[in-house]
């Protein structure tokens, strides 16, 4: 691993000089306009923070600007359900890369209801019926095991992209009333929705991100903390289902260039694993057509490309 990740000052210095490169590409891409509250969001900003295991956190640009997490969010809920059922989880939701729009429901009916992954949005639907069948108050749950996690009791849902999304979610609504119909989904449709789409709105910043997810890269063990946050078994697990489809159908590409467990949001974040050393967050909100924001990728490609990150 290269000095530069040890040394804060030189890294602030790398961060910087990527947000500022992002900052001058050519305008490229879309914000998600399907949720028309995250059409509303300045394109122009971009952030970047990296959380190390040792603790520190090393920012530039927007990186205390909090945005939509959107499906960043399901690692959160998948990491809740895993430690509630343990592998019974794997019966209904399966750990395979879906090769389709985050959002596809063609895979779904060939495959009687048992989505891909809990990376694609069915996947995540069957998460989330998990955790509104398993807790008497999931909202409640999640959102504090969020401030846990990032060590801030300010991290709060936004209502209305909440509202936003609950209003355009047709397509959702059609994921999981397509499972029920195959007996995968066991609460109300409705009711599962409504936790899922609360889960996507929440509101946090790249660094925030990064704290709360650098038990990833420490083998289940939050660095600030100590605590547990799952099984090491479990941390290695959602890394290789991060690497294979974190990045929907742009996965093969991203495991291609930049060699990291990932995930991306249609907020315009994309998060990245760096075992034994911590979590990149880069966020920017103009979307390629896979629904990855162009210059998070960016700017992730370049920081792991100049430092060798690659996993392979
Ligand atoms: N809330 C979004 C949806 O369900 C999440 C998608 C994403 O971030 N890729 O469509």
């Amino acid at each position: 691993m290269e000095g530069i990740l040890k040394q804060p000052q030189n890294l602030a210095k790398l961060l910087q000089s990527l947000v500022d490169e992002a900052s001058k590409l050519p305008v490229e891409g879309d914000v998600a306009n399907y949720i028309p509250a995250l059409a509303a969001v300045n394109p122009d900003q971009q952030g970047l923070a990296v959380a190390t295991i040792d603790g520190q956190v090393v920012s530039a640009g927007d990186a205390t600007v909090p945005f939509s997490i959107q499906s960043v969010s399901k690692i959160f809920g998948l990491v809740m359900a895993m430690n509630r059922v343990g592998d019974q989880l794997w019966k209904r939701v399966h750990m395979e890369p879906s090769g389709q729009p985050f959002n596809s429901i063609v895979q779904l009916e060939w495959e009687h209801g048992i989505p891909r992954n809990p990376f694609i949005n069915a996947g995540a639907i069957v998460v989330s019926d998990i955790l509104a069948t398993h807790y008497s108050a999931c909202k409640t749950a999640l959102v504090s095991f969020v401030r846990q996690l990032a060590g801030c009791e300010t991290i709060y849902p936004d209502h209305e992209v909440y509202l936003s999304e609950k209003l355009h979610g047709n397509r959702n609504a059609a994921l999981a009333y397509l499972m029920k119909s195959f007996n995968n989904i066991e609460a109300e449709v409705q009711d599962v929705l409504d936790y899922y789409f609360h889960q996507c709105s929440l509101s946090m910043t790249c660094e925030q991100l990064a704290v709360s997810l650098s038990f990833l890269a420490n083998r289940g063990v939050h660095p600030h903390s100590g605590q547990s946050i799952c099984t090491r078994r479990d941390a290695h697990r959602i890394n290789a289902i991060l690497s294979t489809s974190g990045m929907y159908d742009q996965s093969g590409e991203f495991a291609f260039t930049v060699g990291l467990p990932a995930k991306s949001g249609v907020g315009g974040s994309i998060i990245a694993v760096v075992p034994n050393y911590g979590v990149i967050v880069a966020w920017s909100p103009r979307l390629n057509s896979f629904g990855n924001s162009c210059r998070a990728m960016h700017m992730i490609t370049h920081l792991a490309e100049r430092l060798g990150l690659s996993v392979y």
